[in-house]
Formats: C-alpha cells, sequence, structure tokens
C-alpha cells in the first residue's frame, strides 16, 4: 500500500526563530529555516491518516498543509512540543463523528491523562468541546486500519521512547542512543526521518555527526535529519552533509510503501 508522508514540523522544542533571538537562521527569509514543532502525517491511500505526536503548532501545521482528516493519533513520548496541541484535535473528531484513538507507551498515557485531564474528567463542562480520544497501550507491533506499525525502542537521554516503522520508512525523533535490540527491526528500511539537534553535544539528542554515524549503520537510501535548532541553516547545512542525507524541513513530503497487517484481527483497533 502506497502512503505519502508530510513532515508538519522539523524543528526543535523552541522552534525557529526563537523568540527573542536575532541570529541569522531565526532571520532567515529562506522558508526552509522556519522550522515548526515536531510532527509526521502520514496519509495512506485508500487507508487511515495517520498524525504522529500532537506539536504545540498543530493547528497551524494542519492549516497549512490542508490536513482535514485525521483518524489515528501516535505518540512518540509526551514532551510538551509533542503533546500541546492535542486539545486541537477536536476539529478532527468534530468533522470525523467519532473519537479519535490514541496510541502511546504507558508512560506517556499517564502524562497524557495529567496534562490534558479536563477531557478524561467526566464532570467537565462540554461548553467549548472536548479533545474526543481514546488512548490505546502500544506493548508491540500493532495495526490501524489495516497498516502493520512496529514501535521502535529509543533512548531520549535517560527516557525509553518510541520510533515508529511504517513498512520501508521509519520515523526516530527525540532519540540521542538507538539501543543494539532496535537495529534489526530497522533493518530493510528504506527512507529514515532521525533526530538531530545541531553540531554542539546534547544530554537527549543526537548531533548530526552523531544521526550520520546510526545512519551509516542503518544503511537507509535517503535520510531527512529532524527536530533541528537554530544552528543549522537549511542550505548550508545541506552542502555538507553526505549524498542521501538532507535536512527535512516543514513541508516536506515524500511517499512510502506500508504493509497491510498481518496480525489477528484481534490486534486490529478501532478505526473505521
Ligand atoms: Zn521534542
Ligand atoms: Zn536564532
Ligand atoms: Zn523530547
Amino acid at each position: 500500500m502506497k502512503a505519502r508522508v508530510t513532515v508538519l514540523g522539523s524543528g526543535t522544542s523552541h522552534g525557529v526563530p526563537m523568540i527573542g533571538c536575532t541570529c541569522a537562521v531565526c532571520r532567515s527569509a529562506d522558508e526552509r529555516d522556519r522550522r515548526t514543532r515536531p510532527s509526521i502525517y502520514i496519509d495512506v491511500d485508500a487507508g487511515p491518516k495517520l498524525l504522529v505526536d500532537t506539536s504545540t503548532d498543530l493547528r497551524t501545521q494542519a492549516l497549512a498543509r490542508g490536513v482535514t482528516a485525521v483518524d489515528a493519533i501516535l505518540f512518540t513520548h509526551s514532551h510538551a512540543d509533542h503533546i500541546m496541541g492535542l486539545d486541537d484535535s477536536r476539529r478532527f473528531s468534530q468533522m470525523k463523528k467519532a473519537s479519535i484513538p490514541c496510541y502511546a507507551d504507558a508512560a506517556t498515557i499517564a502524562a497524557l491523562k495529567k496534562s490534558f485531564h479536563y477531557a478524561f474528567d467526566p464532570a467537565t463542562e462540554k461548553g467549548g468541546g472536548l479533545p474526543q480520544i481514546d488512548l490505546h497501550e502500544i506493548t508491540g507491533p500493532f495495526a490501524i486500519g489495516g497498516v502493520d506499525i512496529r514501535p521502535i525502542p529509543l533512548m531520549h537521554g535517560s527516557r525509553p521512547i518510541l520510533g515508529f516503522r511504517f513498512g520501508d520508512f521509519a520515523y526516530l525523533t527525540d532519540t540521542n542512543h538507538v539501543p543494539e535490540t532496535s537495529f534489526p527491526l530497522l533493518d530493510g528500511v528504506r527512507i529514515v526521518i532521525l533526530d538531530a539537534l545541531r553540531h554542539r553535544p546534547h544530554p537527549t539528542h543526537f548531533t548530526v555527526a552523531e544521526a550520520l554515524k546510526v545512519l551509516e549503520r542503518v544503511g537507509p537510501e535517503q535520510s531527512y535529519l529532524t527536530h533541528i535548532c537554530h544552528d543549522l541553516p537549511h542550505v548550508a547545512t545541506n552542502a555538507s552533509l553526505p549524498a542521501g542525507v538532507e535536512l527535512a524541513y516543514d513541508g516536506l513530503a515524500f511517499d512510502i510503501e506500508v504493509n497491510r497487517s498481518s496480525f489477528a484481527t484481534a490486534a486490529e483497533d478501532q478505526w473505521t
């Protein structure tokens, strides 16, 4: 099954430009140097429309990229830049006339219930509309709308988080360490989006050089670096990267091939 991936946001948690910064990248006229908070959208041909993370910028990203439907949301982890747009999922559930299944690990589910307590509290007055979401814990490979999805365990500092593999594509944001046991899960992947914050070391994100080392081992045809801060100008950085590796940018889109799920229907979710 064919699918189209769109990068909704390629920036680090501050976004680029960063508030109060006058550096060359924050003042750049190149659209590709304007980076909203990290998220991707996957539109499967005749299949589900998947959102990975609900970034702080979800509303503006949906308007900018013409995202008018979301059938399910996958969360990588619960840092603010990845979840704070969840309230804006209201429009998608209103238009779908159904709640939206959300998939996350146990720690992220607990954090979502805390951060968005009003959405889960039956006593909340419904006046302004509430996000209608059903939480599903990820404990292994799963399926949404017949599409096979493989969680890829990653380390983000001391915190275990999830990347995701969809057929020949893997989305690996917010990491500074790929555990040894996760490399086999990436065998044969054709396109990878991987975290690379900047050149200077960081305790929870890969540098460009660290990301390149991982990519060399995984060996995809094409890679894109994401979660980028204002240290990396788009054009100049791309000129310094090896063939087949580029910085992602907001609005970048490419085609992938996803797999039909081989799981029993018990593993299938409520997506309809
Ligand atoms: Zn992040
Ligand atoms: Zn700046
Ligand atoms: Zn994070």
